[in-house]
């Protein structure tokens, strides 16, 4: 989409702090993060929204998901369930519309973590 900064920071016309892509998609540091650890996961196809999806993207959104605990590992918002019990953590957000609070409409999953507080109401 000529317009869509989102597949230009995939064509790589924009630069971006790129931390993981493959054949499917990429993964960079949010411009504003919200929290200490705050990536965009961004499917190199250009899908406005979740709504707009379909069948053809089941695999894709379920790999993004799958993917979203190593990635959190690797930027310092792992989860752990010790002996003491649980700490760490993120979240994984899928902003959809006006509504939903969407300002980039290239579909994309912000994963956010790190040590509480975050700077962000995310
Ligand atoms: P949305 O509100 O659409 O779910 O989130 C869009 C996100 O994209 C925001 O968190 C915003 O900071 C981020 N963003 C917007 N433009 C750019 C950019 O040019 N580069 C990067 N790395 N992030 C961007
Ligand atoms: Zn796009």
């Amino acid at each position: 989409m000529d317009n869509c900064i989102f597949c230009k920071i995939v064509a790589g016309t924009i630069p971006s702090k790129k931390v993981f892509e493959d054949e499917d998609l990429i993964v960079f540091h949010d411009i504003n993060p919200a929290a200490p650890m705050h990536l965009l996961m961004v499917p190199r196809e250009h899908i406005a929204t979740l709504a707009d999806s379909d069948d053809r993207h089941q695999a894709l959104l379920g790999k993004m998901l799958r993917i979203a605990p190593k990635l959190a590992q690797e930027h310092g918002g792992g989860y752990q369930n010790g002996a003491d019990g649980p700490t760490g953590g993120f979240k994984t957000l899928i902003n959809t519309g006006p509504d939903g609070g969407q300002e980039v409409y290239h579909l994309h999953l912000h994963l956010m973590g790190g040590p509480r507080p975050w700077s962000g109401q995310r």
